[in-house]
């Protein structure tokens, strides 16, 4: 067992306590989402941070 970097994998798979550097990653990563997960129903800014991301409607910005 070598798990000593916590690191945000997905928002998906958070733990029920998040706090610490984790927290910050968390923070930074629903600060202005733009994917949504279709499984989690979870939002993040970067598709990677889900497990089934979908992309967020962007305002101001319709493309049909
Ligand atoms: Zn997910």
């Amino acid at each position: 067992m070598s798990e000593k970097k916590k690191k945000l994998d997905t928002m998906c798979g958070l733990p029920k306590d998040v706090k610490g550097d984790l927290l910050d990653a968390f923070r930074e990563a629903v600060r202005k989402p733009r994917f949504y997960c279709e499984r989690c129903h979870r939002v993040a800014r970067k598709k990677r941070h889900l497990c089934k991301p979908v992309r967020l409607r962007e305002k101001g910005k319709s493309s049909r």
